[in-house]
């Protein structure tokens, strides 16, 4: 069966808005994927993340580590989010899903025969050490491919532009655990379309009631209120980690008050330092993992991307060895009020 994809082209190289770049990139990664299908061709990460970066290169910037993108296949991109308010990192690594009847497998825990660790180690201890959000670029297929699941309360069956968009999403890695993420509704409920990434979250953050007491007032308002640019991004993934926190019963909170950090003042480091030192199942402080790669500016290395100020080697040279190259996406403010 034929697909229309939903898609808005401006001509040739043509700078585009970052909505424009992303929507773009979907469409033909997308295309791409129901190209394969239909030749019975099995589409891999690093063709898909070929397509994704070249496309949202329109809108964004980007900085390719080009000798060792050739060198390693499946290697991670490190992805900034910023505008006038902060900034916001991710560490990008690609998982396609396997769909067999209604089974959903990505391989999270995958090692090949020759590693010494799993890619998702790989993945860990490089965000840790460049302080970003691990999170799983998933590759989706096609709504066909998906056999048309329910994507959302608002689905509409086959040919639904909600799962269309869906064809490639974001999972935080803490979420992606392997013996839950295994169908449509785990997979849809942890992870997030990339073209609504930066969409204001419609609700406050989902808290378990003992959480409550233990927010900082600042940390509070930002789960309370609407957000917009790089803290709609950071919203939409602490609100899934903490409606997936919600949904893990008999696991009672530990009630426990981290000490601040120092630096805590400092104007160019983390928004929040003050978090709840709940764990939850996963026995990490998941407030932390998930916000303090919220900045209120960029890093330096950040900074010299954007100005185009920058010796590609010497920053290659200083990143770990798994990173294919840096995303520089400086979204649009205040989408939120446009609506
Ligand atoms: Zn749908």
């Amino acid at each position: 069966m034929m697909i229309s994809v939903p898609c808005c082209k401006k001509e040739g190289g043509a700078v585009a808005t970052v909505e424009e770049a992303f929507r773009d990139s979907r469409c033909d990664a997308e295309q791409h994927m129901v190209a394969c299908e239909q030749a019975g061709l099995r589409w891999n990460e690093t063709s898909i993340t070929e397509i994704v970066v070249s496309r949202a290169a329109r809108g964004v910037t980007v900085v390719p580590f080009t000798q060792r993108a050739e060198a390693l296949s499946g290697a991670d991109w490190v992805w900034w989010w910023v505008d006038a308010m902060g900034a916001y990192g991710m560490l990008v690594q690609a998982k396609r899903v396997t769909v067999t009847g209604t089974e959903w497998s990505f391989g999270f825990d995958y090692q090949s025969k020759h590693a010494t660790r799993r890619q998702r180690e790989n993945l860990r201890s490089a965000a840790k050490s460049l302080d970003l959000l691990p999170v799983y670029a998933l590759y989706l297929g096609s709504g066909v491919y998906r056999g048309w699941e329910p994507c959302c309360e608002n689905h509409m069956n086959e040919g639904c532009y909600e799962c269309i968009k869906r064809s490639v999403s974001l999972m935080p890695e803490l979420l992606a655990e392997q013996l839950i993420v295994n169908d449509a509704v785990s997979t849809y409920e942890r992870s997030v379309a990339i073209e609504d990434l930066w969409d204001s979250p419609q609700s406050e953050s989902m808290l378990i009631p003992a959480l409550r007491p233990q927010l900082a007032p600042e940390l509070a308002e930002f789960l309370n209120e609407e957000q917009d640019g790089t803290r709609a991004v950071a919203r939409q993934m602490i609100d899934r980690v903490l409606r997936a926190r919600a949904g893990v019963f008999g696991a009672a909170p530990t009630i426990a008050v981290n000490p601040p950090r120092s630096g805590e003042h400092d104007r160019l480091g983390p928004v929040f330092n003050d978090f709840p030192a709940d764990t939850g199942h996963w026995g990490i402080n998941y407030f932390d993992y998930t916000l303090a790669p919220l900045r209120h500016a960029p890093p330096s290395y950040v900074i010299d991307v954007m100005s185009g100020a920058i010796d590609v080697e010497h920053l290659a040279s200083e990143m770990p060895e798994n990173v294919a190259g840096i995303v520089v996406v400086h979204l649009p403010q205040q989408r939120v009020n446009e609506k």
